[in-house]
């Protein structure tokens, strides 16, 4: 903000009656969150997505995450025996967070260095999360840090 008009209509000739009207339009800046837990579960409740794990946007990863994390609990909640849950989900926790921790530090540092500037850096450690696939019983030895 604010925006080139001229630059924007040149390339999007089509869209100039709103790039107009949006030109004249205050901007608004929201900050990203990282958020983190001391722990994602207490007793039989556990919290996934956004609320535990939130993220800035950089790496793409914060709904992969949070379905990676869905996936696994209902496997891990389901497999629970009677009376044994809020372990199954400590151990849940202490499986799976792991990669999902290590996937917001990593979009945390490209969001303060802004080094996705310099062009596509989705690669290497970058595209863990994205990889990470929670159907895999092997999946921990894979990625283990
Ligand atoms: C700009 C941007 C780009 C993104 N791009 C990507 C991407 O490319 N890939 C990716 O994987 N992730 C991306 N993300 C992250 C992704 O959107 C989130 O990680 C994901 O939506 C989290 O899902 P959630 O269900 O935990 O939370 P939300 O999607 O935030 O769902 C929470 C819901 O709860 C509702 N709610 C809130 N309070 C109450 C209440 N009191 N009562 C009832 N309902 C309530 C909200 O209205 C909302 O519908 C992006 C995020 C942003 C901001």
């Amino acid at each position: 903000m604010p925006i080139d008009l001229e630059l924007w209509t040149s390339v999007f000739p089509q869209l100039a009656p709103v790039l107009e009207v949006a030109a004249e339009t205050p901007g608004r800046y929201y900050g990203y969150q990282t958020t983190r837990l001391d722990y994602w579960t207490d007793g039989k409740v556990a919290l996934i997505g956004d609320a535990a794990h939130a993220m800035c946007p950089a790496l793409a990863q914060g709904a992969g995450c949070s379905m990676q994390n869905a996936w696994t609990l209902a496997v891990a909640a389901t497999a629970a025996a009677d009376g044994e849950l809020p372990d199954a989900l400590k151990e849940w926790e202490r499986l799976e967070r792991p990669v999902t921790d290590r996937t917001q530090d990593k979009s945390q540092w490209y969001a303060d260095t802004r080094e996705m500037a310099k062009g596509n850096q989705f690669t290497g450690d970058s595209v863990e999360a994205a990889l990470y696939n929670p159907t895999d019983p092997n999946r921990h030895e894979v990625h283990a840090a």
